[in-house]
């Protein structure tokens, strides 16, 4: 029987099949010595008497940090203010996500606080190809706007800690009671709430509710390799006159 891995807790993979039906399964033995690693979001195949997964199907897609697989689409979230915005983060997240060909939307959240025009911000990131949303998660409003543009997608919700992930994940699912923190007033950063990766469903959508992961890290990515993730930039790597370039400042004639 086929299954999706929606929570994993130590030892633990908690499996639903396609009539919505729960299992709580190990990892068969075999694959561990494989080292067969499974993440929420993998599709399973389990043993006949639903105790074991046997076998992790492939997969069209996964994210390193958070480590979940299968996503339709990322909305990455920001606080327009408390934090205030920042682009910087925001621009890493599209990196990140772009890398592993992840489809990426975004959020600017705490519209409540921060009423100025956001005119500019939006004609960049929708000329870029994203998809844009204004919301106050906690007004309620704009969650009309992303529950039309995430139906039947299983999407994961990104973006540095106290910018109101949990809240909108509340706003966007009303039972899901993610618990929120308020933001310390030291460095105005908020707090980690979320402790462990787990898919939420509701009516025509899911949602994979990650902690928040406020650092990420381009381990994984060569210097060089780096501009093929700017559509914008990359029409000029061909004109610059050294192969090993990497295109910033500190180099000289580029
Ligand atoms: P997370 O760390 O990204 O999950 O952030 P939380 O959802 O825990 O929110 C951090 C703080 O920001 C909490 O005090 C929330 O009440 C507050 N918050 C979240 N969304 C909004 C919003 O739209 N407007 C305002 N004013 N505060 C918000």
């Amino acid at each position: 029987m086929s299954a999706i891995v929606f929570k994993i807790h130590s030892d633990f993979y908690y499996v639903k099949n396609s009539d919505g039906i729960e299992f709580e399964c190990k990892m068969r033995d075999v694959l561990k010595k494989r080292h067969v690693d499974i993440c929420v979001g993998d599709f399973v195949e389990l043993s006949e008497d639903k105790n074991f997964i046997i076998e992790r199907k492939e997969r069209f897609n996964a994210l390193l940090r958070p480590h979940v697989a299968n996503i339709d689409c990322a909305v990455i979230v920001c606080s327009l203010k408390e934090p205030e915005l920042n682009l910087i983060q925001l621009n890493r997240y599209l990196t990140y996500l772009k890398y592993f060909n992840i489809e990426a939307m975004v959020c600017f959240n705490k519209l409540d606080l921060d009423t100025s025009s956001h005119k500019e911000i939006n004609e960049i990131y929708e000329n870029l190809g994203y998809k844009t949303f204004f919301t106050s998660a906690k007004n309620k409003s704009g969650i009309h706007e992303i529950k039309k543009n995430i139906k039947d997608k299983t999407i994961v919700l990104c973006g540095m800690s106290g910018v109101g992930k949990s809240t909108l994940l509340n706003a966007l699912m009303p039972y899901a009671n993610a618990k929120t923190a308020n933001v310390s007033k030291g460095n105005l950063k908020g707090r980690h709430t979320t402790r462990h990766c787990e898919i939420k469903e509701y009516d025509d959508f899911k949602i994979v509710d990650t902690p928040g992961f406020s650092c990420l890290k381009f381990d994984f990515l060569l210097p060089n390799e780096l501009i093929d993730l700017f559509d914008d930039l990359k029409v000029y790597k061909n004109n610059c006159k050294f192969s090993d370039c990497l295109h910033n400042s500190k180099e000289k004639g580029v």
